[in-house]
């Protein structure tokens, strides 16, 4: 899939915005990083001269704006809901980092809406309970808000970051190992510690426990994966072979 064709998928949406000039600004972030589906739910004023000023030639994206009534009614083709909010709310609800979003956003396969709230109050819960994920800027504790358009230049940044390294990785087969792929490695990789002698089978917990943070940490590709299998498997054969003579 070509770059823009994987950011088509996405919609940002602004929820009650009261300063036009913060659409403009946002319609501006959006087009350096290549997303060009804006979305205005109850905006005070738009379209606006303020918002096409600070658009500084993103305005084809506040030409192109869907404007609608209601929340609800702007999500209605959406399958994937990210929600941004300078506030942890409420402990259950999942939070991601902006990367995190961005990885989410890229491998879903149907549309995504990317959701910003009010700028004197954010998203209410209500809204928020619409949403799959909490998305979180890191910033300081003391003043945490950014202001929105700034917010959208963060997320759209990590949206554009993701897509070009999705596709130098493809590019270069740089694909992770599956969790499937990854579970066959530990049991292979525990029978050749118990076959050569270096894990207990009757106490197991540490070590594994050990084994199963370095290699999360590291994050192996397919063919890495591979070759260790590769490598267990002679381990065994020599051990089998030792025990034979
Ligand atoms: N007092 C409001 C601030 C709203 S700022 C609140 O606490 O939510 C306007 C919008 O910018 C927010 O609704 C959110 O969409 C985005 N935003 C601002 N700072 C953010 C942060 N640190 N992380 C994620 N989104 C943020």
């Amino acid at each position: 899939m070509k770059n823009d064709e994987m950011l088509e998928r996405i919609h940002v949406i602004l929820v009650g915005v009261t300063h036009p000039g913060n659409i403009g600004a946002a319609a501006r972030a959006m087009k350096t990083m290549g997303l060009s589906h804006l979305r205005l739910v109850q905006p005070k004023h738009f379209p606006s001269a303020d918002a096409t000023a600070r658009a500084a030639g993103a305005d084809d994206l506040l030409a192109n704006a869907q404007v609608f009534d209601t929340f609800e009614e702007s999500l209605q083709d959406c399958h994937l809901i990210m929600g941004t909010s300078a506030r942890r709310r409420r402990i259950s609800w999942p939070t991601l980092t902006p990367k995190q979003c961005a990885d989410k956003v890229l491998t879903c396969p149907g549309k995504v809406a990317i959701v910003f709230g009010r700028e004197q109050s954010g998203l209410t819960n209500e809204e928020l309970d619409l949403c799959h994920f909490l998305v979180q800027i890191s910033s300081s504790p003391t003043f945490s808000s950014l202001n929105l358009a700034a917010a959208v230049q963060i997320l759209a940044y990590e949206l554009r970051c993701g897509i070009e390294t999705h596709h130098d990785d493809l590019k270069m087969n740089r694909e992770p190992a599956s969790a499937e792929a990854m579970a066959q490695f530990y049991q292979h990789l525990e029978q050749t510690l118990i076959d050569i002698g270096f894990l207990d089978p009757k106490n197991p917990r540490q070590l594994k426990r050990h084994l199963h943070r370095f290699f999360n940490r590291i994050q192996l590709l397919k063919p890495e994966v591979n070759i260790f299998r590769g490598i267990f498997t002679a381990t065994q054969e020599y051990q089998k072979s030792k025990e034979k003579s």
